[in-house]
């Protein structure tokens, strides 16, 4: 893996000026899906804050609502009620152009499945998020070569997600997410189908650019090494967020 990854200086990162700015925030989130006549709650109440460079870990167990709790976050769905803060601004208060705007600029994803483009190549899905935010094809084209050099897939750059294993996928998932730079990456256990030495390279990847970028990450993982190297693991229980201590406390 390449270790050269040019990183470019971005207004909203690059140094500790702000390093206890709250990039993303939640305030009592809750989320129900109506089934019939049944409604089904999944969140009750999330209370999160994620500062300028952390990175936080989020487990739970299957279908205890981590994807959603993502995907509002992320702004990709709504909340039943409660507030999201995208970079201090209130996702409710902004038209879906917007919305959108910010999400882009902002924030990164990794879902679980990865969602690439089938009929454009690697580069070319790695570089989307950058032509989308108004840069230049060229450096657009430059900037997706060297993030896909750092995870690994330098000899990739023009295969089609169909001609690519799915750890390399998911890879162009994790280039594609990083590649803006953005404020903070949401990842729905981003590492769960890669193999242990790619998994801890992507790690390192991550890593780096949390300090020399201060970017910040979300990642829902049932990776304990992953958990372990970042800053808090936070539990989805029950539909709340609890800390480690907190739940200590219970026993
Ligand atoms: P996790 O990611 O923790 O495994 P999810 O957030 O995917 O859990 O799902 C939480 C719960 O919400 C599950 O019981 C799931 O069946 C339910 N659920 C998720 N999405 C929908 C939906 N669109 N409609 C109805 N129920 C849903
Ligand atoms: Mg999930």
């Amino acid at each position: 893996m390449n270790s050269q990854v040019e990183l470019q200086d971005k207004p909203h990162t690059g140094n500790d000026m702000q390093s206890d700015a709250v990039v993303l925030s939640c305030r009592n989130l809750r989320k129900s899906y109506r089934q019939g006549s049944n409604e089904l709650e999944v969140l009750r109440g999330v209370e999160l804050e994620v500062r300028r460079g952390e990175k936080l870990a989020i487990v739970g167990a299957s279908g205890s609502g981590k994807s959603t709790l993502l995907n509002l976050l992320g702004g990709l769905d709504t909340a039943t009620s409660g507030e999201v803060q995208v970079a201090g601004k209130d996702l409710a208060t902004l038209n879906a152009n917007e919305r959108g705007w910010l999400r882009n600029s902002s924030l990164g994803f990794v879902y679980q499945f990865h969602h690439l483009l089938g009929e454009f190549s690697a580069l070319e899905n790695v570089a989307m998020p950058l032509l989308i935010g108004k840069r230049a094809v060229s450096e657009a084209r430059e900037e997706a070569a060297a993030m896909l050099r750092a995870v690994g897939l330098g000899e990739r750059l023009d295969h089609k997600p169909s001609q690519l294993s799915g750890g390399e996928r998911q890879r162009v998932a994790i280039a594609r997410a990083l590649v803006t730079h953005p404020a903070c990456v949401l990842m729905d256990e981003p590492t769960g189908n890669l193999d242990r030495a790619t998994a801890r390279e992507i790690h390192g990847l991550m890593d780096r650019l949390n300090r020399e970028l201060g970017i910040s990450f979300v990642i829902v993982t049932h990776d304990p090494d992953l958990a372990a190297a970042l800053d808090r693991t936070l539990h989805l229980i029950d539909g709340r967020l609890e800390s480690d201590w907190q739940q200590g406390d219970h026993v």
